[in-house]
């Protein structure tokens, strides 16, 4: 998958305090307002056969993204059509996930952030996590009285964090296959949408 992101002003009309998001089979585009309602961002999520550099700064073609989102609601048509214009902008990324490592700790040496649990942004808690994790680990070391009791403080840093920053990086994985309809949700609750009443009843008559 690839990330299409970027700001535009807040076209005139659109709500100024929703989150909005339009979802299809495999690809999903989301638009919230941020700086109090003044810019719009947006992310189109949309299925790549190619990898993308990694990146802060690789640019996003808006023709490619609209390319993406042809025939869906016009408000998304609008949002892309506003990247090429004043005060747009409009960025790339490739989404890769991996799975929840079980230590990111060895003696005087730990991690923190994405390179402890690197995550897909589909619950928007990347940046939160790291934050979390930096208030344990500051904690953690805060109580130490020697240099000596530092690599259990960092035990003890990654024991408190490392269930929790897990279940997050599932959860976003989870959420992602669930918007784009192309993961494993879809295949658990094919028997709800394969359920035919008409079908069942009449096979009883
Ligand atoms: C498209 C997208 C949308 C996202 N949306 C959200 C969101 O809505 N909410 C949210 O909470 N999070 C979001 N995130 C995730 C968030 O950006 C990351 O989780 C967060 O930046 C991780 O912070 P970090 O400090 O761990 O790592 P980084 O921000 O990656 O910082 C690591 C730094 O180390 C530098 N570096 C790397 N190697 C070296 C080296 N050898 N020597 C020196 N420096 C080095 C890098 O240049 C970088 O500056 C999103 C990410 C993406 C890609």
């Amino acid at each position: 998958m690839v990330a299409y992101r970027g700001l535009v002003p807040l076209p005139a009309g659109h709500p100024a305090d929703a989150l909005r998001i339009w979802v299809g089979e495999s690809k999903h585009f989301l638009v919230y307002p941020v700086r109090a309602g003044q810019l719009l961002n947006y992310v189109g999520f949309v299925p790549s056969d190619s990898s993308v550099r990694e990146s802060w700064s690789e640019r996003g073609d808006p023709a490619a993204l609209a390319a993406h989102f042809a025939g869906w609601d016009p408000v998304i048509g609008q949002v892309i059509a506003a990247i090429s214009g004043p005060g747009g902008t409009g960025f790339q990324w490739g989404m890769y996930d991996r799975a929840p490592l079980s230590r990111w700790s060895d003696g005087r040496l730990t991690l923190l952030g994405d390179a402890a649990h690197p995550m897909l942004p589909h619950l928007g808690q990347g940046v939160n996590q790291a934050l979390e994790d930096a208030v344990a680990l500051a904690t953690l070391l805060r109580a130490c009285a020697s240099s000596a009791d530092v690599p259990g403080a960092l035990a003890a840093y990654e024991r408190l964090r490392r269930d929790r920053t897990a279940r997050v990086q599932r959860g976003s994985r989870r959420q992602g296959a669930g918007y784009d309809s192309s993961g494993s949700q879809l295949e658990d609750r094919r028997w709800i949408y394969e359920y035919d009443a008409w079908a069942e009843a009449v096979a009883l008559t």
